[in-house]
């Protein structure tokens, strides 16, 4: 796969509420394709910022720049998301009467490039999309089942199959593993580090466990700005990581 350098750069970002800094200066670069996992204590931030990357919250300074030619603080919500970032909050928010495949093809109607073809006839591209993303989330089997009966792990699968239909550019994924099985987990781990390459990935995790085993690069925020930095060992053995989560 081909890099192209940086999709995502946060410079100098800072958001007040009420006038406490919850993000405070913040300098943050994703490159395209890569899988960064975002760890940091309680309050450190970390909702914000992503809150930050999808326009749902403004910061009071800074720049925030999706590739170089988009700047992310003079758009909407929509506008931002219709780029190719795509959100998945912690909570799996699938349609449990429809069908697995139903789910993927509603996801698929959220892409105003393809409606015309779908409300029209169902056609071998729109298809082929949701066979390739049955087969990324593991869920081919269960296709014609109702996502009601899914397990908590394989709901979280098809929420992430649901976001791929809009074949996204950089996707932000909240917890994925909390609630999950050790066997899910596993599973969950695969698939994330799968759709890294083709995409870029950005994963919030409190699950250290997870985060070692998926992570090649990751960044450590307190109190609103990065702390550290590096392969899950270096911010592991750095004495203020430590001191963040085991001190005082
Ligand atoms: P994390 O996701 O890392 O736990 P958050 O981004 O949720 O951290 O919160 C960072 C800090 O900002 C916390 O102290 C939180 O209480 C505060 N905060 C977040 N959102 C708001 C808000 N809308 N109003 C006031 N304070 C907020």
């Amino acid at each position: 796969d081909v890099r192209h350098g940086p999709i995502l750069y946060l410079e100098d970002v800072t958001v007040s509420f009420d006038g406490f800094k919850a993000i405070d200066n913040l300098n943050l670069t994703i490159d395209d394709g890569e899988l960064r996992c975002i760890i940091g204590p309680n309050g450190a931030g970390k909702t914000t910022m992503m809150d930050i990357i999808t326009g749902k919250t403004r910061p009071d300074t800074g720049s925030v720049w999706f590739g170089s030619r988009h700047d992310l603080l003079t758009m909407n919500e929509p506008e931002i998301a219709s780029l190719g970032i795509g959100r998945k909050f912690q909570k799996p928010t699938v349609f449990e009467a429809l069908s697995v495949f139903e789910n993927l093809e509603l996801a698929m109607a959220a892409d105003k490039r393809i409606l015309p073809t779908l409300t029209a006839r169902m056609s071998g591209e729109v298809r082929d999309r949701i066979e390739e993303g049955l087969d990324t989330i593991g869920l081919t089997a269960l296709r014609d089942r109702p996502a009601g009966i899914l397990s908590h792990g394989q709901k979280q699968w098809l929420e992430i199959g649901m976001l791929l239909m809009q074949r996204p550019r950089l996707l932000l994924v909240d917890e994925p593993v909390a609630g999950m099985t050790e066997q899910e987990m596993e599973r969950t781990a695969e698939l994330l580090t799968g759709l890294a390459g083709k995409q870029s990935v950005v994963v919030v995790e409190h699950d250290m466990g997870f985060v070692r085993s998926i992570a090649r690069q990751v960044t450590v925020l307190h109190q609103g700005s990065v702390l550290a930095e590096g392969t899950m060992d270096q911010v592991a053995s750095d004495p203020r990581v430590i001191e963040v989560y085991l001190g005082a």
